[in-house]
């Protein structure tokens, strides 16, 4: 598929673009956010029981809206991280996949490259990206990122931020199954689409939003398309 270009500017997903893995994001964040499918799948990786496991790596943490949350406890720098690797990559968080493409909004370069000017930030990737992209997160990934912390929102509403693990064993069931169902990630799709306009980015220098609603939704299909599994339709 041809390169689209909006602005004078290259659209591509973040998955085309390769985070070194120098490993300064596993260290300067106190929490990671996570899903309830996370703690299940990181304890069969670990083969510990996803209760060990959220008790020895988890907590809950205050949302800021009355209500809690689960994070991944990476204070002090995350412990997975070893030998220079992160010792759980192939179940890390959606957190940690997408990064540091893992928020529902478009990024510009440009932009990007002045938010990693900090000199923690030496060694990452994105100094050195070109000034004329438009970067879209993984689009697939982040559907079923958003669909997992639905689901454990209600998780979360039935249950406080207790860590039940026999509730928890329903909603991950429920989460894995509703990330596969089609009908579901075309919502999703949807809702993940409106939240990029509303996510427009803003151009520093004019404080006004760099892409219009019709750009972002001609850059979400194209990158779609373009990630979309060959044997789909
Ligand atoms: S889980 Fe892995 S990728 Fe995520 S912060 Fe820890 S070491 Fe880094
Ligand atoms: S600082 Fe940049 S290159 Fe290093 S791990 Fe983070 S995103 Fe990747």
């Amino acid at each position: 598929m041809d390169a689209l270009r909006i602005r004078g500017l290259t659209v591509v997903c973040g998955t085309e673009l390769k985070c070194r893995g120098c490993g300064t994001c596993c260290t300067v964040y106190e929490t990671i956010n996570i899903n309830v499918s996370d703690v299940f799948n990181i304890a069969a990786y670990l083969g510990i029981s996803p209760k060990a496991f959220f008790d020895r790596y988890c907590r809950r943490m205050e949302d800021g809206k009355g209500g809690a949350t689960f994070v991944l406890d990476v204070s002090g720098g995350c412990r997975f991280r070893q030998d220079g690797r992160c010792a759980i990559y192939p179940v890390r968080p959606d957190t940690c996949a997408m990064h540091p493409f893992d928020f529902p909004g478009i990024n510009i370069a440009r932009h990007a490259k002045a938010e990693v000017s900090a000199d923690e930030y030496r060694s990452c990737f994105i100094r050195d990206m070109p000034d004329d992209l438009i970067i879209v997160p993984d689009l697939e990934r982040m559907v079923g990122s958003l669909i997992l912390a639905m689901v454990k929102e209600m998780y979360l509403a039935r249950n406080g931020g207790d860590f039940d693990e026999q509730a928890a064993a329903a909603s991950h069931s429920s989460g894995m199954a509703q990330a596969k169902n089609p009908r579901m990630r075309e919502i999703m799709h949807r809702k993940l689409l409106n939240e990029m306009i509303r996510n427009a980015p803003v151009d520093p220098e004019t404080n006004r939003p760099a892409l219009t609603a019709e750009e972002i939704t001609q850059i979400y299909s194209h990158v779609r398309a373009r990630l979309k599994p060959k044997s789909e339709p």
